[in-house]
């Protein structure tokens, strides 16, 4: 069977690949002239790799996990040491460590929590962990239901202390959705920690030994294309041309080297899509479909990631940190934490800056000032001296919509990878996959679209949804 994909980021890439695997040929579109989507990495002129964002992997991926083991490349991901680290703001350039030892979970997170005294008084810790009781014992389910509150509201009903929303969730918030506790559903952290809870590497970190676009979605783009399926840069989709009933007629695809439109017709059709880019690109007489009226409440966040290259070595740790600043999110020295990128005599330091909305139309000179002063506060030892550490060179990248804003309400607005629709699917970290808007999330909404197809035509195609069975993941 034909299936015609739109958009080359991980989800696509993994929806290509599972197809092959089922014997089908997948026909893969990407707009722009690099694979990746929000992965994508891009070479300077002195040949330094930049990103579109700072990615880390985690132990609880186990489909992107399984993804990397059967392309043969498992040996790319880089784990480090189990633990996490957080910058101190009341002491500048001092880190406090979330150390977790290797016995089983959730014991291994609730000692390395116990463990750490520098952020959380022992009553801090007791209220916090009776107030997460509800989410650990009576589980996803009740996990789900949270999405009506910001997680702000649920720390306050459950009677944490402000404290830990200022010591941990404020961080864990911004890393994960790039947004502040007050705006971010309570289920999405919480969906996260109960992962960590429940699987002794869990939390377990690793980086990719290179860029994402050469290391994990060319290996993809190799396997789909040795098996029979295709994939091309630079073919936009301009327009989903429909049948008189509805279905896709085809793709309207332009292509940028020729300067020419085509309709790429096929058996099965599957945007995998930026869900902004898909609500424009919705047909008018889909518009009316409760799922797809239900996207209109999905939007992309803004987040900005910040390279910055030094004249030496800025720290020696090997391991994403937790900044606790205003201003940023994540970070990490990549001249420490990835063999591609490595330097034994200067950092390169990768930031996000979250939340982003009110810096994503500032200059770069703007937002590169204001990154400097939080470096002065990260590591005072290198700015406050005789002989400053010297910036050599920068590079700032912008997603004014990257994953899905994960607020209160919006899991009512995912989608589910079979629509409506007979022959069109959905993937994209942001439809309904229970591993939120992540890598993960991606990998695994690629492969529940090609099993929905497969499922789908295994039962024979009709104009209404067939029941759909739940599938292992
Ligand atoms: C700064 C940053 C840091 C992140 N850090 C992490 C992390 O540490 N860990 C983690 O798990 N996740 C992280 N993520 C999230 C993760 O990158 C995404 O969830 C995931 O890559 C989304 O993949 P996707 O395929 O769903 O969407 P996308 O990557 O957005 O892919 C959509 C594709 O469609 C293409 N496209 C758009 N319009 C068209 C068109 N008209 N025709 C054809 N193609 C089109 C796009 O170019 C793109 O390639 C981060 C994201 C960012 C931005």
């Amino acid at each position: 069977m034909r299936v015609a994909i739109v958009g080359a980021g991980l989800a696509g890439l993994a929806c290509a690949k599972y197809l092959v695997d089922m014997g089908h040929t997948p026909i893969l579109m990407e707009s722009r002239d690099v694979l990746g989507g929000l992965v994508a990495a891009w070479k300077d002129e002195d040949g330094d790799w930049y990103e579109t964002g700072l990615h880390v992997f985690f132990g609880a991926y186990p489909n992107m996990l399984q993804l990397m083991g059967e392309l043969g490349i498992d040996d790319r991901l880089q784990w480090k040491e189990h633990t996490l680290i957080f910058n101190q703001p009341e002491k500048p350039g001092v880190l406090s460590r979330f150390d977790v030892p290797d016995i089983p979970a959730p014991i291994n997170i609730i000692t390395s929590i116990l463990r750490n005294n520098d952020m959380l008084t022992w009553e801090q810790k007791l209220r916090f962990a009776v107030g997460l009781l509800p989410a650990i014992v009576r589980g996803q389910k009740y996990v789900e239901d949270m999405d009506q509150y910001s997680l702000l509201e649920w720390l306050r009903m459950r009677g944490v202390d402000e404290r830990v929303n200022s010591d941990i969730f404020i961080a864990a918030s911004k890393a994960l959705t790039f947004i502040n506790p007050e705006e971010v559903s309570a289920t999405v952290p919480l969906t996260a920690l109960n992962r960590f809870l429940q699987e002794r590497y869990g939390s377990k970190i690793a980086f990719l030994d290179g860029s994402p676009t050469e290391r994990l979605c060319q290996p993809i783009v190799d396997y789909v294309t040795e098996r029979g399926g295709e994939v091309h840069l630079k073919r936009p989709l301009k327009q989903i041309v429909l049948n008189p009933d509805s279905t896709v007629k085809g793709f309207l695809i332009r292509d940028l080297d020729r300067g020419e439109e085509e309709l790429v017709t096929a058996d099965a059709y599957v945007s995998a899509l930026p869900v902004d880019v898909m609500k424009v690109l919705m047909p008018e007489p889909w518009k009316g479909i409760d799922v797809f009226q239900k996207m209109e409440g999905l939007e992309g966040v803004p987040v900005i990631n910040i390279h910055l290259w030094f004249d030496r070595k800025m720290t020696d740790v090997d391991q994403l940190l937790f900044s606790r600043s205003p201003l940023l999110s994540v970070y990490a020295d990549m001249s420490n934490t990835c063999a591609e990128y490595a330097n034994p005599d200067r950092s390169m330091l990768e930031l996000v800056l979250a939340p982003a909305k009110d810096w994503i139309d500032k200059s770069e000179a703007e937002i590169l000032a204001a990154t400097m002063e939080e470096l002065h506060r990260l590591f005072p030892n290198h700015f406050g001296g005789e002989d400053p550490a010297q910036l050599l060179k920068s590079k700032i990248v912008k997603t004014p919509r990257s994953v899905y804003t994960a607020s209160p309400g919006r899991q009512a607005c995912r989608p589910d990878q079979a629509t409506p629709i007979a022959n069109f699917f959905l993937a994209g970290s942001y439809t309904m996959q229970r591993y939120l808007g992540s890598m993960e999330g991606a990998v695994l909404s690629g492969k529940l679209a090609a099993q929905a197809i497969n499922q789908r035509y295994e039962h024979g195609v009709s104009s209404t949804t067939p029941p759909r069975e739940p599938v292992a993941v």
